[in-house]
């Protein structure tokens, strides 16, 4: 089995989810959200097709990780391959966070005609859910491009069959807050 990438991983990212984490870059997206930070993932033709079997490797030998984020493009619109790696991830004790462009309500709707996508949210741990919207873009919000997307807790919102969002993360990011305290001090 093959997964089409955009890039190669990325290990240690801190920004796509909490902890040390190693991203997959999905490639293929048909959201299109306008102002989208990354329109060279939405092709389902480029980027590159890459050996699940290594990628298991690469996600095995990626030391001091906390987990993995499926990320993109939309991990969505590869639903085996994601099955695939997310399954192989949980099984090495790494948690999966995952972003979409469709919101969580959506996707229990679309699982009603395709069983591989509760398949697939029944690996997830953490979800960010929901399109990109330039009207509500915020710096300030931990692990996210715009206000309306959520941080989902997915195990809980499958047993109560609605999206339980991780109150935790909405605050400002450190960093924001760190450079506003750094304007305050120099300015
Ligand atoms: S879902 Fe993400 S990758 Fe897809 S168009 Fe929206 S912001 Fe871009």
């Amino acid at each position: 089995m093959t997964v089409r990438l955009a890039r190669p991983i990325q290990r240690d990212s801190i920004v796509d989810g909490e902890g040390l984490r190693t991203v997959i870059w999905t490639q293929g997206c048909a959201h299109k959200c306008f102002g989208c930070h990354n329109p060279s993932t939405h092709s389902f033709k480029e980027g590159f097709l890459q050996d699940i079997e290594e990628l298991k490797e690469q996600i095995k030998n990626s030391h001091n990780q906390d987990g993995i984020t499926l990320s993109g493009g939309d991990p969505f619109f590869q639903l085996d391959a994601s099955l695939e790696i997310s399954s192989f991830s949980q099984s090495i004790g790494l948690n999966v966070w995952a972003y979409t462009g469709y919101t969580f309500e959506q996707l229990m709707l679309l699982s009603k005609k395709n069983d591989k996508i509760l398949k697939l949210l029944q690996n997830i741990d953490v979800l960010v859910d929901g399109r990109f919207d330039l009207s509500k873009k915020s710096l300030d919000w931990k692990f996210r491009g715009s206000k309306n997307q959520r941080i989902i807790d997915v195990k809980k919102s499958l047993r109560q069959n609605k999206a339980v969002i991780i109150t935790k993360y909405n605050k400002q990011n450190s960093y924001n807050i760190l450079n506003k305290k750094e304007k305050n001090i120099y300015v």
